[in-house]
């Protein structure tokens, strides 16, 4: 039983859907707050994260190394609640994805990644996603909500849990995460903050900052704010070679232009202690959108003096997104006059082509119902009709 002053003192732990503390979003500093407000020493913390996150304890009855006294307190005030998993789809080439059904019945996608010893774990943030960005299928779901820290590092615990790696001596799948699926990862700053530090302490899942990376669109104010926060590594989804373009693509480059985005990320990269970081340029090439060899060219002139690596990600189709995905010969020819001005350029190859791998499409099957989502099909369907007008 907890003393009146500890109840108040739990407050700002608790889950206002549920009543309960959920240990499966509370980062080191976190816990080791919530058991001190319950009276126990900070050790406490590290063996409740050890219990969770290396051994995939989903009670705390599991926690044998924990009094019956206290694990009997606990029992009446947390819990470890994860996303449930709704469907698991394994592609041929080891892609494995998951629709994820999260508080409020809403649903978010993860997709795991293997490539050699490498396993990168996309991880959603955000229920859906408020920018927009017009290639994009998970934009046009619109936004729903954000996600709790416990729901997005709960996407973490069961991919690893999926792979059977949560147990003592087993082998670790889950390598790296990308902040990289649904949703922008700056709106929804402290819960992906907690998550983040949740993957980097040891007593979590210990991954390097250099494996851990945030991918934004651009939230300039926010990126501001994270190297006070954090240390991972970073990618900015840049998708063209000036604003004009980038305007129309990305369109919180209205409001936060090209210029103000590099500068945010030199300024994030200065302020970390480690010298020879730079960022991940992300740029999906769209066929006669951005491809053209004129603005390979402008992009290795923009980015000129910017420590960067770019990723090439050739457009993947959905249904009516309006674009197209490029040629290889276009994609080949971006990349090799990139890597003539200098650049380190990665194409990004398709995986798990068989279980719908552009982000956002299974779930965007499941709750495409939102009143974007309507006036985007609209739209598709006047523009295809404009496109008929003009071919005959
Ligand atoms: S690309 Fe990212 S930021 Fe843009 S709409 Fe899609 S999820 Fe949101």
């Amino acid at each position: 039983m907890l003393t009146p002053d500890q109840q108040t003192a739990i407050e700002p732990f608790i889950d206002e859907s549920t009543g309960l503390v959920n240990l499966l979003g509370l980062s080191m500093d976190k816990m080791t707050a919530f058991f001190a407000a319950i009276g126990e020493k900070p050790f406490r913390a590290q063996q409740v994260m050890k219990w969770i996150h290396h051994l995939g304890a989903e009670s705390v009855d599991e926690m044998t190394n924990i009094s019956k006294n206290l694990r009997a307190t606990l029992k009446d005030i947390v819990e470890i609640r994860a996303p449930e998993i709704l469907t698991q789809k394994d592609s041929a080439d080891g892609t494995r994805k998951w629709v994820m059904k999260v508080a409020s019945g809403n649903s978010v996608e993860t997709v795991y990644i293997p490539d050699g010893e490498r396993g990168t774990l996309c991880v959603s943030s955000q229920v859906g996603c408020s920018l927009d960005c017009s290639f994009c299928s998970t934009g046009k779901q619109g936004f729903m909500r954000d996600l709790t820290p416990a729901e997005i590092i709960g996407q973490v615990w069961l991919a690893a849990k999926s792979f059977d790696s949560l147990k003592p001596n087993s082998k670790r799948y889950v390598t790296n995460v990308v902040m990289m699926g649904m949703g922008e990862p700056l709106l929804n700053f402290d819960a992906v903050v907690d998550a983040m530090n949740i993957m980097r302490n040891d007593f979590g899942y210990g991954i390097s900052k250099r494996r851990v990376t945030l991918s934004t669109s651009g939230v300039v104010p926010a990126l501001n704010r994270l190297s006070a926060v954090t240390d991972v590594s970073l990618a900015i989804s840049l998708h063209a070679p000036n604003d004009e373009l980038r305007n129309e693509l990305v369109p919180i480059n209205r409001k936060y232009p090209i210029s103000e985005l590099l500068q945010a990320c030199r300024d994030y990269m200065n302020d970390l202690p480690d010298t020879h970081r730079v960022t991940t340029v992300e740029y999906t090439l769209i066929k006669g959108v951005n491809d053209s060899p004129e603005q390979a060219r402008a992009l290795a002139k923009l980015l000129n003096d910017f420590p960067c690596k770019i990723n090439l990600i050739p457009f993947n189709p959905f249904p009516n997104s309006g674009y197209e995905k490029p040629s290889m010969n276009a994609v080949k020819r971006f990349q090799t006059l990139l890597m003539q001005s200098d650049f380190v350029v990665t194409v990004r190859s398709t995986r798990g082509d068989d279980i719908d791998a552009a982000c956002g499409q299974l779930v965007g099957q499941v709750q495409d119902k939102t009143r974007r989502s309507a006036r985007y099909q609209q739209k598709s369907v006047e523009s295809k009709r404009i496109k008929i007008v003009h071919s005959a």
